[in-house]
């Protein structure tokens, strides 16, 4: 009989994601509005399929090189320039990789040490303590606050640095806040990077996606693009997140050690994903600005009938969630979205799963259609009129 267990002490410790717990739930009602997954209702525009058919038509089937195609390189170095202005050789300086998860994972295991400390801004995407924990490093959460609108200020940063700190996770817009940083703030956030010579993972997979500002890539900050991997990907402004298709582009030492793991561990990201992203790349604005208008219209709703019902909600400046308050309700955030999806059948997360200062408020995607999302702000009326 086996008298150990075969896990890893790290592996083992590793806490289940919060957002997937309840998704299971909602997974086994019926009649349910789902505000929880933050992945795009579109199906991936018709033409980066049709492209991909043909990559496969023509026989398309094999590996490609371990950095991704560079036809692909040089599309993303094209986009990323013209898009934010941020200059990068497709041949030494990018990577594509099996969605932005990996390129997250591939960067933070080339840069970090053991009992380095990576800061991780809260509230914050799920992905990010457990895989700075699982590169070797140490974890350390920086808590945001509603007062500032869950912008990262440069006091909250300067208090969080140590002796040990390395790295800096920034996730601009934000998951789940949707905050969006401006380049005057991002500016004073870059004086600290630099005074205490951090590295900068900047998870820019929202980036298309804002609806106030244009949208500043950390690199393009004076003096960042030398301490910065640029985190990116097809998944969210491309509606293309079961493609597994994203990219890092940043210093060459860097990225060639992130192309040195992949090589190992992944070969290469899907090739046929890597066809439909070139068509992405060279003829996907029009798609893309179709999407993000939609998105827009549906924020300035829920945004509205939130604040309208009593759960003051800011107005997120980018990605695709809202993030009211719902400390009015005297719930927990954790039992309110559990007793509205008991009652009314509408599914958000808890903000405590995003981290501490997450508690006091639930995260809603508005990722889903304008019909649905009025189905799902009467349901969501009702059950805070029998509240507050
Ligand atoms: N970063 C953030 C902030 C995200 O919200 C997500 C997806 N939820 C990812 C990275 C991962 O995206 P991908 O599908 O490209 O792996």
């Amino acid at each position: 009989m086996k008298k150990t267990s075969f896990l890893s002490k790290q592996a083992d410790s590793l806490q289940p994601s919060g957002i997937r717990r309840f998704f299971d739930l909602a997974a086994q009602m019926e009649d349910v509005i789902s505000l929880g997954v933050g992945e795009p209702d579109f199906v991936t525009p018709w033409s980066f399929i049709e492209h991909s058919f043909h990559a496969l038509e023509q026989g398309y089937t094999s590996y490609t090189e371990n950095a991704g195609m560079l036809d692909l390189r040089e599309e993303i170095s094209n986009y990323l320039l013209g898009s934010f202005g941020v200059n990068y050789d497709a041949e030494k300086e990018i990577i594509v990789t099996v969605g932005a998860s990996q390129a997250i994972d591939l960067a933070l295991r080339a840069t970090v040490n053991p009992g380095e400390e990576v800061l991780v801004v809260e509230p914050g995407f799920v992905a990010y303590v457990p895989t700075v924990s699982l590169a070797g490093g140490t974890p350390v959460t920086i808590q945001t606050r509603p007062e500032d609108d869950f912008k990262l200020t440069p006091e909250l940063l300067e208090a969080a640095i140590t002796p040990r700190t390395k790295a800096i996770i920034l996730c601009n817009p934000n998951n789940p806040t949707g905050a969006a940083l401006t380049r005057n703030e991002l500016e004073k956030v870059a004086g600290v990077v630099e005074k205490h010579d951090l590295l900068v993972l900047s998870d820019e997979i929202y980036a298309e996606l804002t609806y106030e500002d244009v949208h500043t890539s950390f690199p393009a900050i004076e003096n960042m693009k030398e301490r910065t991997v640029l985190i990116s990907g097809f998944s969210k402004a491309f509606a293309m997140t079961g493609w597994r298709l994203g990219y890092a582009t940043g210093p060459e030492e860097i990225i060639q050690t992130m192309v040195k793991i992949h090589q190992f561990t992944m070969m290469c990201a899907p090739t046929i994903a890597q066809h439909a992203a070139l068509e992405a790349m060279k003829n996907g604005k029009s798609s893309v600005d179709y999407m993000i208008k939609s998105y827009k219209q549906r924020r300035n709703f829920i945004v509205s009938s939130l604040n309208e019902m009593g759960l003051s909600c800011p107005n997120p400046g980018g990605a695709f969630y809202a993030f009211p308050s719902i400390r009015e309700t005297g719930l927990s955030s954790a039992d309110f979205a559990e007793e509205l999806l008991q009652e009314e059948q509408v599914a958000v997360v808890p903000g405590n799963v995003f981290g501490e200062s997450g508690e006091g408020f639930v995260r809603c995607s508005y990722a889903t259609s304008l019909k649905q999302l009025d189905e799902a702000m009467r349901r969501i009326k009702r059950f805070v009129d029998r509240r507050i």
